[in-house]
């Protein structure tokens, strides 16, 4: 203010002189009504351009070298300006950053206008609805998603529960489902979360089915031991007629006991630990455990005076070369252990079941049992090793499986990092192998006992 009015003193003096030199007194007055004019329309000329940039909001103008009242306003707007876009640039960032976190969610988001209309959304939301990211902005849900389930929760207003929902990539063959949930926010608006429920319902649905199955196997024994308790209470029975019963009780007791055993095998599988790298069993003490037991089990299934059945197994040789596998023993015994009792129980008399175990180029082994059994149709040989699943209800039962016995296989394979292959041509036999990964195999001289 001060170098204001200090300038335009100057002004005036210099105008005044210049007007006294001129024409005297009256030249004076002049002079300084001039150097004043002139002055205020300097002014007035700069404070046009600042205002004009002021209206185009352009680079500022560069008033050289004037520190006067509009190079101030000008320096302060200038950096009011940069502070500005310093501010707009980090909140711009912050938004970068939210909708980054939003788009890495592995639920679906959606960001609704006060009238529905879709402001952003991340690509699962996409995926899960069929939605264009880009295309659909600031269309209508309402329009986009034409599930009726979803349009009278929409319009019910009510966004206390989620609903569920068919998602947009669902096939027969992989069916999707989708739990949706709005929430209202801000003035009108709504967050809608969308999350994939399809593993979950599917799992509620299995642990439904085997709750029913395990209550199905159970009850089916215990009628019949309840009806054989009824007889020997209420009639007067023949000694050998008695012993005929109690026969035929203990083996239903014997049926529960086995469902509840394989019952808690599986528990243990899914409960417990994976089996580390660092315990060795001996294949050939292994196979000789399970050899032992199919042959007591073939003299057990095959009727009195029937041609017996012919079981091969590999020789100490054939078991020396990748003859130890890492892993746990008993799941390992159990896994094995069923393949090869399945195939006794399920050959006929005078059939042939051979055990093979082969080391793989890869580091690897290959254990198989191979049969001349009735083979199993090919639409069956997906579900065999799914719970409770048989092909022939009956003939199971009367070979006393619980239709648990390859879920088990399965099931230990896996936890070893083997798989489990079917084979198996109907009327002609089947092969079912298993697998096993080259860091769980080695030769059997560093074996430990199992
Ligand atoms: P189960 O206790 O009924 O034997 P599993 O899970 O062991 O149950 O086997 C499932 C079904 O697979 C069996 O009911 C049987 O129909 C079929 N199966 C398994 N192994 C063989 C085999 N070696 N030959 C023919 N069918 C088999």
């Amino acid at each position: 203010m001060f170098l204001l009015a200090l300038t335009l003193l100057c002004v005036q003096l210099l105008c005044g002189a210049a007007g006294a030199w001129a024409g005297g007194p009256w030249g004076a007055a002049a002079g300084v009504a001039l150097g004043s004019w002139l002055y205020w329309l300097w002014q007035g000329w700069r404070g046009l351009r600042v205002l004009a940039w002021l209206r185009q909001q352009g680079e500022p103008p560069v008033l050289h070298g004037v520190r006067g009242l509009w190079g101030e306003a000008l320096d302060r707007t200038r950096r009011l300006l940069r502070q500005h876009e310093r501010h707009v640039a980090a909140s711009d960032a912050r938004l970068q950053a939210f909708l980054q976190a939003l788009q890495a969610s592995p639920n679906g988001v959606i960001l609704l206008d006060a009238r529905g209309q879709i402001e952003w959304c991340n690509q699962t939301a996409a995926e899960h609805f069929g939605l264009d990211a880009e295309r659909d902005l600031m269309q209508s849900i309402g329009n986009l998603l034409r599930a009726p389930e979803f349009s009278a929760y929409l319009a019910a207003g009510d966004f206390r529960q989620d609903v569920q929902l068919t998602g947009s990539a669902s096939t027969s063959t992989h069916p999707v489902r989708l739990s949706v949930h709005l929430h209202p926010y801000g003035e009108g608006r709504r967050l809608m979360l969308s999350r994939d429920i399809t593993q979950v319902e599917q799992a509620d649905a299995m642990r439904r089915d085997f709750v029913a199955n395990v209550s199905h196997e159970i009850r089916t024994p215990l009628t019949v031991l309840a009806g054989f308790v009824e007889t020997l209470q209420t009639l007067p029975l023949e000694e050998d007629e008695r012993a005929r019963y109690l026969a035929l009780m203990a083996q239903q007791a014997q049926r529960m006991q086995h469902l509840v055993q394989d019952l808690l095998t599986l528990s243990r599988l899914e409960g417990s630990a994976l089996p580390g790298l660092d315990n060795w069993t001996d294949v050939r003490q292994l196979l000789a455990r399970c050899e032992q037991e199919a042959r007591t089990l073939s003299a057990q299934v095959t009727p009195a005076g029937a041609p017996p059945q012919r079981l091969t197994f590999p020789t100490a040789q054939q078991l020396a070369q990748c003859g130890a596998l890492a892993g746990n023993p008993e799941e390992l015994h159990s896994a094995l252990s069923n393949l090869i009792g399945n195939a006794v129980r399920y050959t006929p008399a005078g059939g042939s079941i051979s055990v093979d175990w082969q080391c793989l180029p890869d580091g690897g082994a290959r254990f198989a049992v191979r049969d001349s059994g009735p083979g199993i149709a090919p639409e069956h040989l997906p579900r065999l090793t799914e719970r409770f699943y048989r092909v022939d209800r009956s003939r199971s039962r009367d070979s006393g499986g619980t239709g648990l016995g390859l879920a088990i296989v399965k099931h230990s394979l896996q936890r070893h990092g083997a798989t489990l292959q079917i084979r198996s041509v109907l009327g002609q036999g089947s092969e079912f192998s298993a697998l096993f990964p080259a860091r769980r195999v080695r030769g059997a001289a560093a074996s430990e006992k199992v």
